[in-house]
């Protein structure tokens, strides 16, 4: 089986895939407002391209794949991207990154289609404060997509939940809480200064390692093996409970050297990382001429085949050794 390897003996073999950069939320902390102005729809890659660049890259050694954004429920025929892709044979893991606004209507048809696993973005537990964060969401609908998803048997659900001082520190031991009694993982995420963040107020940055002094303070715990699917977290569980708690410091201990991972945009740039090492734009290769459309999936030409290892190998070598926890980046482009 083929593996790709970076300058820095790294194996890259998980793509995280942002399906478009569209959003129904405007976290403070990730869209400005007034919103961005969007990607011309020509040049978002189709389903068809996005599901052939996936059938490609299992042949270069990448097995894991998450669909991200903007919010990936609000590209329409989401579930037709996923059927797609969990029939490519290779992919192994197939999971989604969604804030769950939608996912009380798209959850059955996830599961039917494919999708492996779901992490919902959820920053709070108050609904007050929930419409403040994301400027208007409604809380009670990310609760009953959560029901939802536990419903039509998804399993290892994980909560993802971007810590910010002032903001939601005070729920730390409520977020905690809800890992006794209900088997998922809640994860503390630290905030990364982006493009948006460096402009917008009220969020800053609250250290993780606070985050787990603070639950140990509570409650005794147990270390956990890292396992399949989990990432860059670290993690422990309160004893006796039936779900797991981990913690993400990408900003104040970089996870870098374990990185795995590759991004492919929603208009075709495949990157390094992302904060920082650069892209490869993949869509003039994906749309040269010659590519014909069959199955729902495009042949790719020998020449095109080339053209797009060529452009993974000069992507994995772009993969910075440690990023510097920040970046110019617009993260609802890139796919947190
Ligand atoms: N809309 C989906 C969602 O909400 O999960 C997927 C895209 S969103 C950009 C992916 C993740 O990035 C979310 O968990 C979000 O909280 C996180 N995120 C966005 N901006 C961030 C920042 N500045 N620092 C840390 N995490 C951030």
């Amino acid at each position: 089986m083929k593996r790709m390897i970076d300058k820095n003996l790294r194996t890259v073999n998980y793509l995280r895939i942002s399906v478009t950069d569209m959003c129904n939320l405007r976290c403070i902390y990730c869209r400005p407002k007034e919103g961005l102005s969007l990607f011309e729809r020509k040049e978002i890659l189709t389903f068809e391209e996005i599901c052939s660049i996936v059938r490609y890259s299992v042949n270069l050694g990448i097995h894991k794949f998450r669909l991200t954004g903007g919010e990936p429920l609000a590209r329409k025929g989401i579930e037709s991207l996923v059927r797609c892709m969990a029939g490519v044979s290779g992919v192994e893991d197939l999971a989604m990154t969604t804030n769950g606004i939608l996912l009380k209507k798209y959850a059955a048809e996830l599961k039917n289609a494919g999708l492996s696993r779901i992490n919902i973005s959820l920053d709070t537990l108050n609904a007050e404060k929930y419409s403040k964060i994301t400027r208007g969401g409604s809380l009670e609908a990310v609760f009953s997509g959560i029901e939802e998803v536990k419903k039509v048997g998804f399993k290892n659900l994980k909560i993802n939940v971007v810590i910010m001082a002032g903001v939601n520190d005070d729920e730390i031991e409520e977020f905690a809480q809800l890992t006794i009694d209900k088997n998922i993982e809640v994860r503390f995420i630290e905030l990364m200064a982006t493009r948006n963040k460096k402009k917008l107020k009220g969020a800053s940055f609250f250290p993780v390692d606070m985050v787990v002094e603070r639950i140990k303070r509570q409650w005794e715990t147990e270390p956990l093996l890292a396992k399949s699917g989990n990432g860059p977290a670290k993690r422990f569980r309160i004893i006796g409970s039936k779900g797991s708690l981990g913690f993400i410091n990408a900003v104040s201990n970089p996870f870098c050297s374990n990185c795995n991972r590759l991004r492919l945009t929603s208009d075709g740039k495949l990157r390094s990382c992302l904060l920082e090492g650069g892209e490869v734009d993949i869509k003039p290769i994906i749309r040269e001429q010659g590519a014909s459309i069959a199955n729902r999936s495009i042949e790719f030409s020998d020449h095109q085949k080339e053209e797009l290892c060529e452009a993974f190998y000069k992507v994995i070598n772009m993969k910075p050794k440690a990023h510097e926890g920040s970046s110019d980046v617009v993260m609802s482009q890139v796919g947190g």
